[in-house]
């Protein structure tokens, strides 16, 4: 096939699709402009998320009977409309839960043990080791709000660090996990230590966590985003965490990203990443390597 791949794609997964006998372009940093130009020239098209697939880009893709985004959220293409024209849409769903559920893990160990704050008050010269005390993370109650595929990978993790895990799922009656107790969403806020996030951004989930759920939280709460911008209210989490309503917060995702200036940043017990839960070198290897494999078995 003749494939085009438009963002940054391992190089051992590029070799792959070659060695497969495709004849492959990779441009990872090609414009919308130059990419409507070029698609007709494509049967494959393998994009991360900074391409965007929308229908005009479809129109002119003539020849396109694959897309494939390594990663996730499939977001950033109008899949629909390709698959009304015949075109096929695959992602790799799994290959960086484990990473994403590495760094939920290691959002609940900044929040309960203060490693940003602790790293950037030294670097300013100060020493504020009494301000500082922490909690373990044993014995705590770990609500898990959707415990699909990076849901699961943190209720593993989490069980191992003796953590207590509660999930609320509205779609799944079973996790397959030892341990985990399934709760009703009122009952999960007001029991759990820790709440970490692991669902799709849809109408259904637009402000999941506004003031009514902060104000049914335990007040020594702590609260993980590692899913998507958008779930949490950012401006009523805002007067949640300045009221002391919750513990604090950890976001890796933001309603708008990159989310420029923001209130929350003034706060102490706001923590941050920009968007890294998928970025590690496993992580993308792992992409790459479903991505291989999705190129190379297309039509077979
Ligand atoms: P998944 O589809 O395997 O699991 C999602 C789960 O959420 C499912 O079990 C579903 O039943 C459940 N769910 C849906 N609506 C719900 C609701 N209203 N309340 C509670 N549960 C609900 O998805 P996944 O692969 O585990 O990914 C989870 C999230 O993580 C997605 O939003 C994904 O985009 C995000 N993600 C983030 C990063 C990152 O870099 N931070 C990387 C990969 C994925």
């Amino acid at each position: 096939m003749k494939v085009l791949i438009s963002d940054p794609v391992s190089e051992v997964a590029i070799n792959k699709m070659k060695e497969a006998g495709n004849e492959v372009d990779v441009k990872p940093d090609v414009s919308p402009e130059e990419l409507l130009e070029i698609i007709s020239n494509y049967e494959a098209l393998v994009v991360r998320s900074r391409t965007k697939v929308r229908k005009p880009l479809l129109e002119k893709a003539k020849n396109l009977k694959l897309i494939v985004r390594g990663g996730v959220g499939i977001d950033n293409i109008d899949v629909e409309d390709a698959k009304n024209m015949g075109i096929e849409v695959r992602n790799t769903p799994s290959a960086s839960s484990a990473s994403v559920a590495e760094l939920a893990i290691g959002h609940m160990f900044s929040l309960a043990r203060h490693i940003p704050r602790g790293t950037a008050s030294l670097k300013t010269g100060e020493w504020i080791k009494k301000k500082l005390k922490g909690t373990e993370l044993a014995g705590k109650t770990l609500g898990i709000i959707g415990i699909g595929r990076i849901g699961k990978e943190t209720a593993k993790k989490a069980t191992a660090l003796g953590m207590n895990i509660v999930a609320y799922d509205p779609y799944l009656t079973e996790s397959g996990i030892e341990g985990v107790k399934f709760a009703d969403f009122d009952d999960l806020l007001s029991k759990s230590d820790y709440i970490s996030l692991h669902i799709p951004h849809s109408d259904e989930t637009h402000h999941l966590f506004s003031t009514e759920q902060f104000s049914k939280m335990k007040e020594s709460a702590y609260l993980v985003n590692c899913a998507r911008g958008g779930v949490i209210d950012e401006d009523a989490l805002y007067n949640a965490l300045s009221d002391g309503k919750i513990a604090g917060a950890a976001f890796d995702v933001f309603e708008t990203e990159p989310p420029g200036e923001h209130n929350l940043f003034t706060l102490d017990n706001f923590f941050c990443t920009p968007h890294i839960g998928a970025s590690t070198k496993e992580g993308q290897a792992r992409v790459g390597d479903e991505v291989a494999k999705i190129i190379n078995g297309f039509g077979k």
